[in-house]
């Protein structure tokens, strides 16, 4: 064997840890790059909720709710201090686009998805108790629903998975920049700086875990053209110095899309998301005038009295999931060239990034079967089996 690495991970978001614990856990001798800061990308610029996505629920494939809510119990146990059970409200109002008995019938299929948990059942609150939801203006206001789900620091949580697959064994780099990698026979050369000092290194395989930078990725492995296309998601937030409520709620814009959710944040309020599809480069997605004031309108029309300015605005930057077609696996978020060694992951989730990490791992130790001795006579080790 003369490569240095069976797997080099590109990107230290949370897809990028998983990958790389699993990979560790599972003996492929690992190296991450992290250009920035670990959790430091668009896992930091999320809701950070570790959730099933109710909001999305009708539109979405109902086992991929289901695997979600799996993940989610899994992490509330295996990650305690890190991810926190937490009620979230959602008023509904007579000119809302979802009236009450929609609502419910979504909030009972969502907690019956998540089978057996200590999570309590979504509960329709009481007229009288409609005064303790700090402010939430009550005109026209037909009922409020409080349904339990989870919340995460996030850049916490990537840390330790980091430190996770460090304890076993991978070699975790940052802030090293990915600057490109020439196929070998037997892999990669990759090419990575640090300030001013560049590094190479061999490796076997290539996982591009970079998220809204992926295909800046490839280009820099000459891969481009071989990749899917694929649309990408810029989403707004704003942020408040000011705490509105140590409540988390779901709100409908007057315009009736998308709901937003509105949660404390490190002392402040933190507001988001609408989406608008994005192209061009990621390092340049920024929030407009018109965005952040549908955002500020949606918070008056429902806290009246909330008459603050917000401190901040940004943006996250998604892509979305493969078509079938594209992804050529049973799973839409993963893509594998498997003559070039390389992965690629699209629309990966916070919550699910674990169950992702592993399904990614499998394919990658597959494709290694042929180097890698023994890599599929030994059971997968699960990630679920050690606590972060
Ligand atoms: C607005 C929004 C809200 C969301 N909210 C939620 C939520 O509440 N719950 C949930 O489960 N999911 C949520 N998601 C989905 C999920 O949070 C993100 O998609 C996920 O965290 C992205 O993780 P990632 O590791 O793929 O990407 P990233 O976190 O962006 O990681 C990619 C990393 O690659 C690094 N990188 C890029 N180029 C290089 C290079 N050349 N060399 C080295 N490193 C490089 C970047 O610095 C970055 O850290 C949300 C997504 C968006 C867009």
């Amino acid at each position: 064997m003369s490569t240095d690495f069976d797997l080099c991970v590109v990107g230290g978001g949370i897809i990028g840890a998983g990958i790389a614990q699993a990979a560790a856990l599972n003996g492929l001798s690992t190296v991450i790059v992290e250009r920035k800061g670990w959790g430091s990308g668009n896992t930091h610029r999320s809701n950070r909720l570790v959730h099933g996505n109710l909001e999305r629920f009708s539109e979405r494939n109902i086992l991929q709710t289901r695997e979600d809510l799996l993940e989610r119990k899994i992490l509330l146990t295996i990650a305690p201090d890190l991810i926190k059970p937490s009620w979230f409200y959602l008023p509904i109002f007579a000119d809302n686009k979802r009236v009450p008995w929609s609502t419910e019938m979504q909030l009972m299929a969502y907690d019956i998805l998540a089978g057996k948990t200590k999570l309590p059942w979504y509960k329709r609150i009481s007229e009288d108790e409609w005064r303790d939801l700090d402010g939430l203006n009550q005109f026209k206001l037909e009922a409020v629903y409080k349904f339990s789900d989870a919340h995460t620091d996030e850049m916490l949580l990537t840390q330790e998975i980091v430190r996770s697959a460090k304890m076993h064994g991978a070699l975790a780099l940052c802030p090293v920049n990915f600057d490109e990698a020439i196929k070998t026979s037997d892999g990669y050369k990759v090419q990575v700086t640090k300030g001013s000092r560049t590094r190479t290194f061999e490796c076997r395989f290539i996982a591009n875990a970079t998220g809204a930078w992926s295909s800046l990725t490839a280009e820099r492995m000459g891969l481009l053209s071989k990749l899917p296309n694929v649309q990408y998601v810029k989403s707004t937030f704003i942020e408040f110095s000011q705490q509105l409520s140590d409540k988390r709620f779901l709100i409908e814009p007057p315009d009736k899309a998308e709901r937003l959710i509105v949660s404390p944040w490190r002392g402040g309020t933190l507001v988001g998301a609408s989406e608008k599809l994005f192209s061009g480069n990621p390092d340049h997605v920024k929030p407009t005038v018109d965005e952040v004031e549908q955002l500020v309108k949606t918070v008056r029309h429902h806290f009246p009295h909330f008459n603050h300015s917000p401190s901040q605005a940004w943006c996250g930057l998604g892509s979305k999931t493969l078509t079938r077609k594209q992804s050529k696996a049973s799973d839409r978020r993963l893509f594998v060239l498997e003559e070039s060694r390389y992965l690629g992951i699209y629309g990966g989730q916070l919550t699910s990034y674990r169950i992702l990490a592993e399904k990614a791992v499998k394919k990658i130790l597959r494709v290694l079967n042929e180097t890698v001795e023994d890599a599929l006579d030994t059971p997968f080790v699960s990630s679920s089996s050690i606590s972060i």
